[in-house]
């Protein structure tokens, strides 16, 4: 019989942390810190595959489901002294979902489950708190008629804030227990004048809502966004658990918190978190109330005047300090706790790995390496490569004028700067406008998700360090200023002011999610270098990878940027680009338009000198480290002039009749100017072109030589070849060239003459390309593009719709297909070597800057990645792990 339910309690469990796709990552560490024998109320974990099973069977669940559910609250009840829906013996239950991967907020729970009106009775005896026990029923029909049965949480809202009128009160607190006790009543009349049916009264009946509600919960919008988001599959489902109770709102010595055992913004190795006295669980996370902290240091950085848990509750602090160290060591990672103190003993409900900036990423495993309590290689494994983007973005100029508007938590590192919007869908229009945006808010909530997603960066007014806002933007590594308190924001004028100072929508703010502060319009900001723990795992990785990294350069800038971020030369330099200038476009034009050879090499003389200068600043730059320049690519009619008003300027400019250079342009119209007349094909018509170029490589190599006094190996590349044959003759070309220009020079410089391979035909042909290419390197945007036959410039029309209908489950362009073009990568890498052996292999598409690519090109072998110099950084850490994960 299949087991559904896995019980955990008492020092003992069925499950185990490593169960996690079966018990979800909550179950699963339940479990496990129940066997080590840490306090947890005893409960039991339904597991994921029922989640399966209910959908794929019209939301039903397994015939044996209930009697295995039934034994287990029995367990439950052994172990804690109780029954469940027995007055006598009272036992109430939470019910939350967990699924294998995090998804903070997105699902349902529900607390409190098993009280009715004669539970309630015997929870108010039982506590000798009558005040407590209604106030927790009324939270658990408010709760519980939300989650189960789909009625507003509003309605109760306004129930609360009429009494409090009519009673004249502020707070929730100031409700009398008779005060309470006619709420409920309100509560249940509502209940039952909307939905047509009383509040549910049978625990049981209860129960069965509740699990089925979280179950639903797995397919709600948000849901469904945040997986869309976090590339989480929808088969993964989510587990529900079931766990006695306890009350962190039991008065003055119960308390519920959360915890991380290092600061997941800086890393710094200090137990981190917050807490708030006579509190149920999810009013931490809510940030209604403003949290103490848990450490008197902590309380004394904050300048706070309410005492840390430290202070307040000194041997539970001591308790969950040894057990929070314990939990560190024993996952061998830090660490995000969720707790709760019933009347002075404390109960752990929750342990997990952290979220964490990737500053704090990097200390933590620089760290826990220095601390021997994991490997450099598994600390290079710990930092997610597309991370370190976030490190890679400008912050801040520290010499910059600073306007400060408003000052806030620094709840996620990075400077932003946008228009202020109030709104995630206006957020969301204003990034498809291309207008960057910033996003405020007075708190943030699982709806705003796709809003965050679209802004620059997130404000929000009210909330701490681990409310949703923080908590979210850090994990999708969005600059974010959380609780700037002074911040009034009206959401119907739409404007919000601070300290006499007004701001309207459109209006452009910086946000430094580094220091909390909010500034006045735009700020100077500074590029990002390598340093401290950032380079640190960098020269770690380098150690352990085998591929190199390379970039692909076209300018001097790119170039430095390159080098300062470790790229080893470049693997690809766009030589069109060169030919934009204004001072070198006419010479392009007057080139293209020439009806005569001779014509054509007189244009092509003006380009050569300054084509030499390029090339000579590039080896300089790269002093020594290898060089991948490729011949013109791009079909000749990008250069020329496109609109009438352009045509008629160029022809002024170029003394020529704006007639002759319409019919130019006319004759190098293509209907498909990707398959038309570029790449090779150039080099093939126009000879000249090439030769030009091949001379300008090489007299630029004998002087960049010369002057550096360091070797210069050029490797030069020939575009979009299909055919052996066209690369013999092109290397033909090139070599000619070779011969003379050193000759003249008097210099010897070593060079290698190889090819791109971005059509499927030379893939194939890879074989006989090989016999004469000394490299190759895959140029997998045209393979990817010839392979699917999708245009690169139009497949974003209909790509998303692929997506969504789950024909394709990324973007082929992004990251590699595997499957196809990834196959003939391989045949063309085997092909290639078993001709030339010891041929170098890379690959210069933007899927060498992507890490599921890279661990592809690992896996094939391959002897280098190229990618955007900003991406250097992410692929020498995604090589490395892609080394340790062949190993
Ligand atoms: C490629 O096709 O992968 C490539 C690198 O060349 P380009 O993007 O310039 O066509
Ligand atoms: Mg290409």
């Amino acid at each position: 019989m299949t087991k559904w339910v896995y019980s955990f309690g008492d020092g003992q469990a069925e499950g185990r942390a490593s169960d996690r796709n079966l018990l979800g990552g909550k179950g699963a560490n339940l479990a496990e810190m129940s066997s080590l024998g840490l306090p947890v109320p005893p409960g039991f974990t339904i597991t994921t595959d029922v989640c399966t099973h209910y959908y794929a069977n019209g939301r039903t669940y397994p015939p044996e489901l209930e009697a295995q559910v039934e034994k287990a609250l029995e367990e439950v009840g052994r172990i804690a002294g109780r029954r469940f829906g027995d007055p006598e013996r009272l036992l109430l239950v939470s019910v939350r979902s967990g699924g294998r991967a995090s998804m903070p907020g997105m699902m349902d729970t529900v607390l409190n489950l098993g009280l009715n009106d004669a539970t309630v009775e015997a929870l108010a005896a039982d506590a000798d708190d009558a005040r407590f026990a209604y106030d927790s029923y009324r939270r658990f029909i408010q709760m519980y008629s939300d989650v189960v049965l789909g009625l507003d949480h509003e309605v109760f809202e306004e129930i609360l804030a009429d009494e409090k009128g009519r009673l004249g009160y502020d707070v929730d607190t100031e409700f009398s227990a008779d005060d309470w006790r006619r709420i409920l009543r309100l509560y249940k009349e509502r209940v039952e004048s909307e939905l047509g049916e009383p509040f549910p009264q049978d625990p049981r009946k209860q129960l069965w809502g509740a699990i089925g509600a979280v179950f639903s919960s797995w397919m709600n919008p948000r849901a469904v966004t945040y997986r869309r988001l976090h590339d989480i599959p929808e088969s993964w489902g989510t587990a529900v658990n079931v766990q006695a109770m306890v009350f962190g709102n039991m008065g003055e010595t119960s308390a519920t918190g959360v915890a991380f055992t290092r600061n997941p913004s800086t890393g710094e190795k200090a137990l981190y978190g917050e807490f708030l006295v006579n509190a149920q669980g999810e009013d931490v996370v809510a940030g209604i109330r403003t949290p103490q902290s848990l450490t008197e240091a902590a309380r004394l950085e904050t300048g706070s005047d309410k005492p840390s848990l430290e202070k307040l509750m000194p041997e539970v602090f001591a308790t969950f300090v040894k057990t929070a160290e314990r939990l560190e060591a024993h996952y061998r990672d830090m660490q995000d706790l969720e707790f709760t103190i019933e009347r002075g003993k404390l109960w752990m409900l929750q342990t997990r790995s952290g979220k964490r900036t990737t500053a704090a990423a990097l200390k933590i495993a620089v760290d826990m390496a220095n601390e021997g309590l994991i490997s450099r290689a598994e600390a290079v494994c710990r930092i997610d490569p597309a991370a370190l983007d976030q490190l890679l973005h400008p912050t801040i100029d520290p010499d910059a004028q600073r306007d400060m508007i408003a000052a806030g938590l620094p709840a996620s590192p990075g400077a932003a700067t946008g228009e202020i919007v109030f709104s995630p869908d206006e957020a969301e229009e204003m990034k498809a406008r291309g207008i960057p945006v910033i996003l405020v808010r007075v708190e943030t909530s699982p709806e705003d998700i796709h809003g965050m997603h679209a802004a620059e960066g997130i404000l929000t007014t009210r909330g701490g360090m681990t409310s949703h806002a923080a908590v979210v933007a850090r994990g999708m590594g969005k600059p974010c200023v959380a609780g700037a308190g002074t911040i009034r924001v009206d959401y119907r004028a739409g404007t919000m002011s601070s300290l006499g100072r007004t701001f309207g929508k459109g209006d452009v703010i910086t946000i430094d999610g580094s220091t909390g502060q909010v500034l006045a319009g735009k700020v100077p900001m500074r590029q990002p270098t390598l340093s401290g723990n950032f380079s640190t795992i960098m020269e770690w990785a380098d150690a352990v990878r085998r591929m190199g990294v390379r970039a692909n350069a076209d300018t001097p800038t790119d170039a430095r940027t390159a080098r300062s971020f470790g790229a080893e030369g470049i693997g690809l330099c766009r030589t069109e680009h060169m030919f934009f200038d204004d001072d070198r476009i006419l010479a392009m034009r007057e080139m293209i338009l020439s009806d005569t050879e001779e014509e054509r090499r007189r244009a092509l003389s003006k380009l050569l000198p300054m084509q030499r200068a390029d090339f000579i600043e590039l080896f300089e730059i790269m002093a020594g480290l290898p060089v991948t320049i490729r011949l013109l690519d791009p079909p000749l009619h990008e250069f020329l002039p496109k609109t009438e008003e352009e045509i008629a300027e160029v022809a002024a400019a170029m003394d020529v009749d704006p007639d002759r250079l319409r019919q130019r342009t006319e004759t190098l119209h293509e209907f498909n100017p990707m398959l038309g007349h570029r790449g090779c094909r150039l080099a093939i018509c126009y000879p000249e072109m090439a030769e030009m170029q091949a001379r300008a490589i090489f007299e630029a190599a004998a002087e960049a030589a010369r002057t550096t006094g360091a070797p210069v190996v050029p490797e030069i590349m020939v575009p979009l070849v299909g055919i052996a044959a066209e690369f013999t003759l092109v290397k033909a070309m090139i070599e000619k060239v070779g011969k003379e220009v050193l000759a003249e020079a008097g210099a010897e410089i070593d060079y290698l003459i190889g090819t791109m391979i971005e059509l499927p035909r030379a893939a194939l042909g890879a074989g006989e390309i090989a016999r004469e290419a000394e490299f190759f390197s895959f140029g997998t945007n045209d393979l990817t593009q010839t392979t699917f036959g999708i245009s690169r410039d139009d497949a974003g029309s209909f790509l998303e719709i692929y997506r969504q209908k789950g024909i394709l489950e990324q973007d082929p362009f992004v990251s590699i297909d595997v499957e196809g073009v990834g196959a003939l990568v391989r045949i063309g890498a085997e092909r290639g070597r078993a001709v030339r052996e010891a041929m170098k292999l890379g690959i210069c598409g933007e899927h060498g800057g992507d890490p599921a690519s890279i661990a592809f090109c690992e896996e094939v072998g391959l002897d280098y990645v190229s990618c955007s110099p900003f991406r250097v950084p992410i692929a020498r850490l995604a090589a490395a792990q892609a080394a340790c994960r062949g190993e």
